[in-house]
This record gives structure tokens, C-alpha cells and sequence, in this order.
């Protein structure tokens, strides 16, 4: 194989008049009879080749090849005359010249083109197939698009001497929240973990823990039912940092947000980001989300970002009671936080919960916490909560409050709601690897499985049929 000194097709216009060796998928073969036209394709991008006449044995090979075959192709170089240069497309004005090609595997044909939008593929076979899916060319820009951003974002915060620090993936369940994904316990069978909505209670403990400045870009599981913008998994870049007040979160976001979205080339509407409390949000566009661009401004890409604060901290449940409207874990308006302790004129209470809203939709969303025991107590009095449930649900928290745990706050990023901000996409699975059917069946595999008695057996769990 040839795969020492391989140049990359995005590099190909710095070897003009050279002999290289390019190594990638074949795009297109168009047989001309005495000539071959190819284009190739590799992560960096697409190139014209051709196999001139006269080479007999060399046109024997290429009239085998296909369009998605494997292979290195050795070639010089060449610049296009001025009259076949084609303007505004990447390698436009430089062809190789093929002098050998070597097959590294074949493809059958594949399941669905993938020189156009795939968004119109059937989704079962889309993602059934989902890694010839990603070979195309909006695919890949997404993919790299959102690993790009992860990494400005993780610049920005290193530059700030963030820690990234990761929290577990077996976790466990609690009542509150969405519906837990739970996973079985071998060694306490009939016991379970669960797969964790968010790291908030371990990104507050790493604050007791002393770090001050943790992030991660962390995967939250969520037993919800499916939506355009929601799936069961998703990524956030999930932020928390000590000795802060709400006012240096919403700073150190909006900067982090700003130089990694402008770097990557988009235009933010409005700087400092708007900030608008959440009555006034409701009163003026009927939503705590909304899009403040006009119709102009949508096509071209801009992204309009805003803060919503001052948000109610409690809100009824169906059975009289309160719940939290964000998160239990928040304190309240330094202003509101005698009433909070009193348990008095609950409906009024306002929380420091802030949302980050960008074109329409909610792209991120924290709050300063709740750090003494005493406060995060009085909420759970509030929802109704007896002082054994408290130490049942939140105890280990209390704990922890009792043990040094400085003034903290945080904030966590939906990557996926980010990237479909960014690319325009009004669905999920544009941005995602390998996302889930709107069935909830996993990409490519087949999960969910049965698992074999002997599983069951080991887990000591019985699975009763499902009566039709
Ligand atoms: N834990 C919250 C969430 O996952 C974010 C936060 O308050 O930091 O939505």
C-alpha cells in the first residue's frame, strides 16, 4: 500500500506540476471511452483526475472501478487551462493526471445516493445506514461543524483555566425530573442505577471538592418522548464555577459564546445579548423562547441571541401542590430569599435561573445554587417535602452544604440545539452521529434487544410478556 506520503486533496494545489499520492473514495467515474474522468474525495475535500489515452493496462483497471471504491491513486499535478478552470469550487483549477490507481476495497452500490441532500431518504434505511449517510457532503460539514464548535468552547474555557473533569455514567434514579433510563445491577440484583439527566449534583460537589472552575462535555439521558429537537441522548456542555454571582456567569457565557461562533464566521444580531425578565418576555412575544430576527436576517444565518432571567422558582403541579419551575438546586433573588426561608407569598418568589435564548429556542439555561443547607432545605419544605423525604432525596447534598461549599453557579449548553442554530437544520438527527429513529431504535444496531436468559438470570430479573 501507498499510504506513506499521502497527500490530502485539500493540500493538492501547493504540488502544481508534482507527483503525488492521494488516498479516498471514489465520487464519480465518468468513462469517456479513451479516457477516464474521475472526481475523488477524502476528508478535505474533492479533486478532477483523469486517465489520458494510451495507457492501455491503466484504463483496464479504471473501466472496473465504481463510484465509492477505496483507493490510492498516484498522479502529477496539474494546473486546468484558463478555459476549463472552474471558478468558485475547491481544486477548480487543477486536475491529476493519473498515472496508477490502486483498489484498497470495493463498494457494492450503495443503499441511496449520497451526491445530494439525504434529508429525503427514508429514516429507517437513512439510519440503518447511517455511516454511508454521514460520507455526504451536508453530513460531514454538520459532524465538523459541531466538533469545531465543542472545541472553541473547551479553548475558551481552558484559556480560563477551567478544569474538565467527568462525572459517572451510573448514577442514581431520582423522582424528580424526566423519567430515569435505569440500568440493572448484577451484584444487588433487583437494585438499579440510572443514567443521568444531567451532571448538576456532581458538577455542585466538585465545587465542595475545591476545583471552582469545572466543565465537560457530558451526555444526558432522558427517557422522553421523541421530538424534532429532542432525543432520549444528548450532549451539553455543562459548566459550573465557584464564588460567582449571576451577573459573572451570564458574562463568562455570552464571551465564551461570542468568540466561538465569530471565529467560526457567524454574525451575532445584537451584543451585549439582550436581557429580558420573563414576564415581559410573556407579555411581549407570548413564550419564553422567541426569535428576535427579522425575516431578512433568518435567510441569512444570523444568530440572535438573548438572555430571559427573574423567572417564577415555583410553579402548581395538577394536584395543588408547588414544584420547581427549573431546578430545586437554585437560589432564589437575593431579594426574594427571606421569602423563600419563610415559605411566604410562594408564587411571587423569583429564582436566579437564566435561559439562553438564540433564534427561537432555548440553547442553554443554569442558575447560581442554592450552597447552605438551610436554603435548598426551605425549597423542599416548599414542595412539600418531610424532613426524612429531604434526607432520602437531597441528603447527600446537605451533607456536603454542611461541609464548606462555597457560593457556586452554573449553566449547561445543549450541543445539538446549539449546532441546529448554527446550520439552520430544524432536525436533531442532523447533528448527531448516530442518532435514534423517531421509534426510538438505535442507529446501524438493533437496540432495544431482549437479552439472553442467562442475562436475565445473572441481572435476577423475569420479564412478563407484554399482554396483547
Ligand atoms: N442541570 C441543568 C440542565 O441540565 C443545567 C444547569 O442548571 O446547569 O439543564
Amino acid at each position: 500500500m501507498v499510504l506513506m506520503n499521502r497527500t490530502y486533496i485539500g493540500e493538492l494545489s501547493d504540488h502544481i506540476g508534482k507527483e503525488v499520492s492521494i488516498s479516498g473514495w471514489i465520487d464519480v467515474v465518468r468513462d469517456q471511452g479513451k479516457m477516464i474522468f474521475y472526481d475523488f474525495r477524502d476528508m478535505s475535500g474533492k479533486v478532477q483526475g483523469v486517465v489520458l489515452p494510451g495507457n492501455d493496462e491503466l484504463l483496464t483497471i479504471a473501466r472496473e472501478t465504481r463510484p465509492e471504491w477505496v483507493v490510492t491513486v498516484t498522479g502529477q499535478v496539474n494546473k486546468r487551462p484558463e478555459k476549463m478552470v472552474k471558478e468558485g469550487i475547491q481544486n477548480g483549477d487543477i486536475e491529476l493526471e493519473i498515472k496508477g490507481v490502486e483498489i484498497l476495497n470495493r463498494a457494492e452500490t450503495l443503499p441511496f445516493p449520497i451526491d445530494n441532500d439525504t434529508r429525503e431518504v427514508d429514516e429507517e434505511v437513512r439510519l440503518k445506514y447511517r455511516y454511508v449517510d454521514l460520507r455526504s457532503e451536508r453530513m460531514q460539514k454538520n459532524m465538523r461543524l459541531r466538533s469545531q464548535f465543542i472545541q472553541k468552547a473547551r479553548e475558551y474555557l481552558f484559556n480560563q483555566n477551567f478544569t474538565e473533569i467527568e462525572t459517572p455514567l451510573l448514577t442514581e434514579s431520582t423522582p424528580e425530573g424526566s423519567r430515569d433510563f435505569v440500568v440493572p445491577s448484577r451484584l444487588h440484583p433487583g437494585k438499579f442505577y440510572a443514567l443521568p439527566q444531567s451532571p448538576q449534583q456532581y458538577k455542585q460537589l466538585l465545587m465542595t471538592a475545591g476545583f471552582e472552575k469545572y466543565f465537560q462535555i457530558a451526555r444526558a439521558v432522558r427517557d422522553e418522548d421523541l421530538r424534532a429537537d429532542r432525543g432520549f441522548e444528548h450532549t451539553q456542555i455543562d459548566i459550573e464555577t465557584s464564588f460567582v454571582e449571576r451577573e459573572d456567569v451570564l458574562n463568562l457565557i455570552e464571551n465564551m459564546i461570542v468568540e466561538s461562533v465569530e471565529s467560526l464566521g457567524f454574525t451575532i444580531k445584537e451584543k451585549p445579548f439582550p436581557r429580558i425578565s420573563y414576564k415581559d418576555a410573556m407579555e411581549k412575544y407570548g413564550a419564553d423562547k422567541f426569535d428576535l430576527r427579522t425575516p431578512e436576517e433568518k435567510g441569512q444565518g444570523i444568530l440572535a441571541y438573548a438572555w430571559v432571567i427573574d423567572f417564577p422558582f415555583f410553579e402548581k403541579t395538577d394536584d395543588g401542590k408547588w414544584t420547581f419551575s427549573h431546578n430545586p438546586f437554585s437560589m432564589p433573588l437575593p431579594e426574594h430569599l427571606d421569602k423563600l426561608l419563610k415559605g411566604e407569598d410562594v408564587e411571587n418568589i423569583l429564582t436566579t435561573q437564566y435561559d439562553l435564548v438564540c433564534n427561537g429556542f432555548e440553547s442553554g439555561g443554569g442558575s447560581i445554587r442554592a450552597h447552605k443547607p438551610e436554603i435548598l432545605e426551605a425549597t423542599y419544605k416548599i414542595m412539600g417535602y418531610t424532613k426524612e423525604e429531604m434526607e432520602a432525596s437531597v441528603g447527600h447534598m446537605l451533607e456536603a452544604f454542611r461541609l464548606g461549599t462555597p457560593p457556586h453557579g452554573g449553566i449547561a449548553l445543549g450541543v445539538e440545539r446549539n449546532l441546529m442554530n448554527l446550520t439552520g437544520e430544524s432536525y436533531l438527527r442532523e447533528v448527531q452521529a448516530f442518532p435514534m429513529t423517531r421509534g426510538g431504535q438505535t442507529s446501524v444496531m438493533k437496540a432495544p434487544k431482549e437479552l439472553t436468559q442467562k442475562q436475565l438470570g445473572e441481572l435476577g430479573i423475569k420479564v412478563e410478556k407484554k399482554k396483547e
